[in-house]
């Protein structure tokens, strides 16, 4: 095999169709069915200066703003350069984005963007739209091999470089796979806190695997959280409400029926003013109010609310922040490569230092296409694997106990402080550990990580990343 490619999300199924267009032989495991990719429930879009009043330098400007002074500006740089050119391909592979009377694509206004660049599909179904168009491209791929559902439950590490892995079947057999080059595609780990609008499978597998293989990992502290999930009893409890309903003019109401903060500042800013209100009232929702909006630019939500008996041109809908994007990851380069040799990370599950402290809204599918690509053209340049190699099968990644994710949502929650965290550093996840360590030794608020016990902005700290090596310690350093 040339390219193992571990997940079949967005990054996992764009980097698998890019690298068998360089002629590469793909093998694809996927844990999971698509639906319950975050990729799949992706409603907003795909952020790209493609509007004749903007500019990859404006797109830019934007995600380093909202990024609060820790995002890498060549990361940055990368991704708004290029994700025009990324919906383009889009288009070509037959995915067909929402367009406008003249048949321009359609772009949407989401928090923190100063132009419409979003580009949406089927009003708010984006993610299952592209998913839809790109798995079946991959299944019909004469060089891409779907296995699925298997998991990957180890990596392969020979002379000091990663050269594949070991995927499980449900019953557990294990089919050892040997490739010039792992890209890990497995999404983030927002499914560790309890309250959260991802699918239950992103625990952040794929951190866990390359932490355990010795690659670094970045930024843990820093986990999005979403200013407006639903909050009702029962499953549907954290469904996501697009933030491009708050562009198209829905707002945020206090208990008086009052507006209390500008709707579409960045995600952190929202989501702490909410938590706010929530904290002083001793509520368990403040309420968005979205019957100006046409609900027919989004039908799935509409759907998802008929559902539970709300009506969006008719009820005011209680909403509350949750665990919803992991700006940290396996740390890597611009091309996806990770600190072992042979072993790359892509999509939700790396942390370039794109997103700094704050990802600014729907700059996340956009990363998958981009990097994904790059990842993938680097990893086929990789030396062949060995003929054979041990893997070592020590670590395992198992699901979060309900306990680690009560911890972390209690102790590493939209607020933190030194006591709180200190209880995660016994947890039983190795990651919920090293989340907690991160989170520690960040003695500053920034972004998505704030401390109530160090609630200012450290300027010493602009532009550096918490790393946290094989040993577990986080140091700082300067992105490149
Ligand atoms: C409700 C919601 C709405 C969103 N809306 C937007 C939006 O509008 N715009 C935007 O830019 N971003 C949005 N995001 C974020 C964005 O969807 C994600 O960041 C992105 O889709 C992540 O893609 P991915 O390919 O990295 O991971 P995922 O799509 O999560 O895919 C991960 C894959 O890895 C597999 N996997 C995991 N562990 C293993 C393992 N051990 N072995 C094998 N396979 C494994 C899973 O089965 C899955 O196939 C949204 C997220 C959510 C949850």
């Amino acid at each position: 095999m040339d390219v193992a490619v571990v997940g079949a999300g967005a990054a996992g199924l764009y980097a698998a169709l890019t690298a068998v267009e360089e002629g590469a032989r793909v093998a694809l495991v996927s844990r999971s069915p698509l639906a319950q990719t975050a990729s799949y429930w992706a409603q907003g879009g795909i952020a790209a200066a493609l509007a004749q009043d903007d500019a990859p330098e404006l797109h830019l400007a934007d995600t380093i703003a909202a990024g609060r002074d820790a995002a890498r500006e060549s990361a940055v740089r990368v991704l708004c350069d290029e994700s025009p050119g990324r919906v383009r391909d889009l288009e070509r592979l037959g995915v067909s984005f929402d367009a406008d009377r003249q048949g321009n694509l359609a772009l949407g206004l989401e928090g923190g963007h100063s132009q419409r660049r979003i580009v949406h599909a089927g009003g708010a179904a984006t993610g299952r739209r592209i998913t839809r168009e790109l798995s079946a491209a991959a299944a019909q791929h004469d060089r891409v091999e779907v296995l699925e559902p298997r998991a990957a439950t180890a990596l392969t590490v020979a002379g000091g470089r990663c050269v594949g892995l070991v995927a499980r079947s449900r019953k557990g057999d294990p089919l050892p796979l040997l490739a010039r080059a792992t890209i890990l595609a497995t999404g983030g780990m927002a499914a560790l806190w309890q309250r959260t609008t991802n699918p239950r499978g992103a625990v952040g597998a794929g951190l866990a695997l390359a932490h355990a293989a010795g690659a670094a990992l970045a930024d843990l502290e820093f986990m999005q959280f979403h200013p407006t999930a639903l909050r009702v009893e029962g499953p549907q409890d954290g469904f996501l409400i697009t933030e491009a309903v708050r562009g198209e003019g829905a707002v945020l109401l206090d208990e008086r029926g009052e507006r209390f903060v500008d709707e579409l500042a960045p995600r952190d800013e929202v989501a702490l003013a909410i938590q706010a209100q929530l904290d002083q009232g001793g509520r368990p929702a403040v309420m968005l109010d979205m019957r100006s909006v046409d609900i027919g630019r989004f039908p799935n939500i509409a759907a998802a609310l008929g559902d539970l008996g709300l009506d969006p041109r008719r009820d005011v809908l209680p909403v509350a922040p949750a665990a919803h994007y992991t700006m940290g990851g396996v740390a890597c380069d611009l091309d996806g490569r990770s600190s072992l040799p042979g072993l790359y990370a892509v999509g939700e599950s790396a942390c370039t230092g794109l997103h700094g402290a704050n990802r600014l809204a729907s700059n996340s599918l956009a990363e998958c296409f981009v990097f994904g690509r790059r990842a993938a053209l680097a990893a086929c340049e990789d030396p062949e694997p060995p003929a054979a190699a041990e893997p070592d099968e020590s670590i395992h990644t198992r699901p979060p106990a309900d306990e680690t994710r009560a911890a972390l949502w209690r102790h590493a929650g939209l607020r933190r402080e030194a006591a709180g965290l200190r209880v995660l550093s016994s947890d039983a996840s190795p990651l919920a550990r090293l989340i907690g360590a991160s989170c520690l030794a960040r003695e500053e608020s920034r972004g998505a990580h704030q401390r109530s016990d160090h609630p200012q902005t450290d300027p010493a700290l602009d532009g550096m990343h918490t790393l946290v090596d094989s040993a577990g310690t986080p140091r700082f350093e300067r992105w490149t």
